[in-house]
C-alpha cells in the first residue's frame, strides 16, 4: 500500500488548491524574515562609522534603511495573516464539510462502534486542533526559519568561528527533542481521545435528561463527567509541559552559546582584533536568533500535536461504507413495482433474525407485515432501503435485484413514514421540501391531502413557523401529517409505513390514516402494525413469526383458516372488548 504522511495527505487534499496565496505569503515571509537579518548587519556601519568613527553625516542614510525595514515588517505581517487565516479557515472547513459528506456514506454498523458524540469531537475538536497548529506553523514557521537562516548567515560572515563558539550546545539537543515529541504525541493521542469521550458522556445526559432527573442520576452523571474533565486536565498538563520543554531547552543552550562567545570574543575586541561595531552586530544576531529558534523548538512540539489530530481526520475519511452502489446501476421503477424478498436470511452477530423470509406484495397494492415483535417486520424494511444487506438471498423491486441499483437512486424512490417521524429543527416549510423546489401548487395539494391546513392556522407564522428541537413544537399527529406531505411530495412508488399511527390518540390517529389511504393510492405500499384492526381492509396481510412468513391471505381468507393469524386477532379482539367495557363501566 501506499503509505503518505499525513502532511502530504493534507497539503495535496486541502492546501494545495491555495498556492497562490501560500506563494505571495511564503514570499512576504522569506523578505521579513531576511529584513531582521539585513537589521543586525546595519548595526555593523552604525557602530563603526558612527559611533566609533565620529560620522555623523552617515547616521541619516543608516536611520532611514532601518525604519524602512521595521516599516515592511509591519505591512508584511498584516498582508501575511490576512492571506494565511484565509488559507487556513478555508482548508479546514473544506476538510469538514468532505468528512460530514463521508459520515453520511457510513452504515450503522460503523456508527455502532463509533458514537456521535465521538465523532462530532473529531469533526470540530480535531479539526480545530489542526487550525490552531496549523495557523501558527504557516504564520511562525517559515519566517522564522528565514530569519534564523539569515541571521546565522550574518553571524557567520561576521566569524565563523565565533558562531561555532555559539552553537556548542546544540547538538545536545537533539536526543531529548526527539524523545520529547514522541511522548507530546502519545499524550495528544491520549488527550483526543479522552476529549471524545467527554462529548459523548455530555450528549449522551443531554440526550437523556429526562431520565436523569426522573432517576435523580445528576450527581452520578457530574461525577462521571468531572472524571473525565479531570484525566483531560492531566493529561493537557502534561502535553503542555512537554511542549514547553523543547523552547526551554533552547533557552539554556542559547545561554550556554552567549557566555562561550562573550568569554572568546571579549578578548578579541578588547585586544583590537575586532571591532566593536563587529561583535555588536554579532552579539545582536545572535540575541536576534534566539527568538525564532525558541519558536521553531516549540513547534516540533505544535506539529506532533496536528499529527495525532490528523491521524484521528484522516482514520474517518479512510472508513469505507460496506453498501455501494455498483459501478454501472440499473434504474429504479418509476410506476409502482412488486416488491419482492426472496429466502432471505440475516443475522446480527449471533441472533439470527430472518432465517428464509420470502414473500410478494403486489405492485400498486397495500401489504401488512404483521406478527409479534422480534420476528423481523422492521428488518425487511431495513433490507429493501439498503441500509442492511442479507446474508442471502434477494430482494428485488420490480424485476431488479435491488443491489443493482445506485443507493440514491434507490432510496428517492421509497417513501418512509415511521412511529415517530423526526423533524428537524427548522421550518415546517423547510422540513417539508427538504432542500427540493417544488410548485406552490403542489405544495398546497399535499398538504390538503396530508389534512396539514386542519392545524395549520393555528400556528403562529403558518408554514414558516419552526418545528422545535426534534420537531417538538407540534403534536405526535401533526408531525405525522408533515411527514405525509413530505412523502406525498417526493413522489415516490414506495412506500412504508413502520407504526406510523401507533403513537397518536383516536382522534388524530382518523386524521392521520385518512391522509395515508390518499398517500398510499397508486404505490406499492407495506404497512407494519401492531394493532389488527388497522390493517384489516389491506390487500394482502403477511404474519412474521420468529424471522419467517407462518401465513399469508387477506383478513378473510387468514380467518378462515383457523390458524395463528386467527388466534392473535381473536386476542386483540377480546383486548380491545375489555377495554371497551372497562370505559364504558368507568362512565356508567
Ligand atoms: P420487529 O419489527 O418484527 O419487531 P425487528 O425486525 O425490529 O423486529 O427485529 C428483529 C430482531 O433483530 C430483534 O430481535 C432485534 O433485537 C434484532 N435486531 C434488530 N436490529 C439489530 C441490530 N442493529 N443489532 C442487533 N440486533 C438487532
Amino acid at each position: 500500500m501506499k503509505t503518505r504522511s499525513l502532511f502530504g495527505r493534507l497539503w495535496s487534499g486541502y492546501l494545495s488548491r491555495h498556492k497562490p496565496r501560500i506563494a505571495v505569503a511564503a514570499v512576504l515571509m522569506l523578505t521579513e524574515g531576511a529584513a531582521l537579518g539585513l537589521f543586525s548587519w546595519m548595526l555593523q556601519p552604525m557602530f563603526d562609522r558612527v559611533f566609533v568613527g565620529g560620522d555623523v553625516g552617515a547616521l541619516g542614510w543608516i536611520g532611514g534603511v532601518i525604519f524602512g525595514l521595521f516599516l515592511f515588517r509591519g505591512v508584511a505581517v498584516v498582508v501575511q495573516r490576512w492571506l494565511l487565516t484565509q488559507v487556513s479557515q478555508r482548508s479546514i472547513a473544506d476538510l469538514q464539510t468532505d468528512l460530514l459528506r463521508h459520515l453520511m456514506t457510513l452504515d450503522a454498523a460503523w456508527f455502532e462502534r463509533h458514537p456521535p458524540g465521538s465523532v462530532m469531537e473529531r469533526v470540530v475538536g480535531d479539526a480545530l486542533a489542526i487550525q490552531n497548529v496549523w495557523k501558527s506553523f504557516l504564520l511562525g514557521g517559515a519566517r522564522d526559519a528565514v530569519a534564523l537562516a539569515s541571521l546565522m548567515a550574518v553571524a557567520i560572515s561576521i566569524d565563523p568561528l565565533w558562531t561555532a563558539v555559539a552553537l556548542v550546545g546544540v547538538p545536545v539537543l537533539i536526543l531529548p527533542m526527539l524523545v520529547l515529541q514522541r511522548y507530546v504525541r502519545k499524550k495528544t493521542r491520549a488527550l483526543r481521545a479522552t476529549a471524545g469521550e467527554r462529548t459523548v458522556r455530555l450528549s449522551e445526559v443531554l440526550n437523556g435528561l429526562d431520565t436523569v432527573r426522573l432517576e435523580g442520576m445528576e450527581e452520578y452523571q457530574a461525577g462521571r463527567f468531572r472524571a473525565l474533565a479531570d484525566r483531560i486536565v492531566r493529561t493537557e498538563t502534561r502535553v503542555a509541559t512537554g511542549q514547553a520543554l523543547i523552547p526551554g531547552m533552547v533557552d539554556v543552550v542559547t545561554g550556554i552559546g552567549f557566555v562561550a562567545v562573550l568569554a572568546t570574543g571579549g578578548a578579541a575586541v578588547a585586544s583590537g582584533d575586532k571591532t566593536v561595531g563587529q561583535f555588536m552586530a554579532f552579539f545582536t544576531a545572535m540575541a536576534m536568533a534566539f527568538q525564532p529558534l525558541r519558536k521553531l523548538g516549540g513547534l516540533a512540539g505544535l506539529w506532533q500535536q496536528a499529527n495525532a489530530s490528523l491521524e484521528r481526520l484522516f482514520e474517518l475519511l479512510d472508513a469505507r461504507p460496506s453498501i455501494t452502489s455498483p459501478a454501472l446501476p440499473k434504474a429504479p421503477p418509476a410506476e409502482a413495482p412488486d416488491i419482492v424478498f426472496e429466502d432471505v436470511h440475516l443475522s446480527y452477530g449471533e441472533t439470527e433474525v430472518l432465517r428464509g423470509a420470502s414473500l410478494t406484495a403486489p405492485a400498486g397494492r397495500t401489504t401488512a407485515l404483521v406478527g409479534p415483535s422480534g420476528a423481523g417486520k422492521s428488518t425487511l424494511f431495513h433490507l429493501l432501503t439498503r441500509r442492511t444487506v442479507p446474508d442471502a438471498g434477494r430482494v428485488l423491486v420490480g424485476d431488479t435485484d435491488i443491489s443493482e441499483m445506485g443507493l440514491a437512486e434507490l432510496r428517492r424512490s421509497i417513501s418512509v413514514v415511521a412511529q415517530d417521524t423526526l423533524l428537524f429543527d427548522e421550518t415546517l416549510r423547510e422540513n417539508l421540501l427538504l432542500g427540493r423546489d417544488p410548485d406552490e401548487s403542489a405544495v398546497t395539494a399535499a398538504l390538503e391531502a396530508a389534512q396539514v391546513p386542519e392545524f395549520l392556522p393555528r400556528l403562529p407564522l403558518g408554514l414558516d413557523s419552526p418545528a422545535g428541537l426534534r420537531g417538538g413544537n407540534l403534536s405526535g399527529g401533526q408531525r405525522q401529517r408533515i411527514a405525509i406531505a413530505r412523502a406525498l411530495l417526493k413522489g415516490a412508488p414506495i412506500l412504508l409505513l413502520d407504526e406510523a399511527t401507533s403513537a397518536l390518540d383516536t382522534r388524530s390517529e382518523a386524521l392521520v390514516q385518512d391522509a395515508l389511504d390518499r398517500l398510499s393510492v397508486g404505490r406499492t405500499t407495506l404497512v407494519i402494525a401492531h394493532r389488527l384492526s388497522t390493517v384489516r381492509d389491506a390487500d394482502r396481510i403477511v404474519l412474521m413469526e420468529a424471522g419467517r412468513v407462518a401465513e399469508t391471505g387477506t383478513h378473510d381468507e387468514l380467518l378462515a383458516r383457523g390458524g395463528a393469524y386467527a388466534a392473535l386477532w381473536r386476542m386483540q379482539f377480546r383486548e380491545e372488548a375489555a377495554a371497551g367495557q372497562a370505559a364504558s363501566a368507568g362512565r356508567g
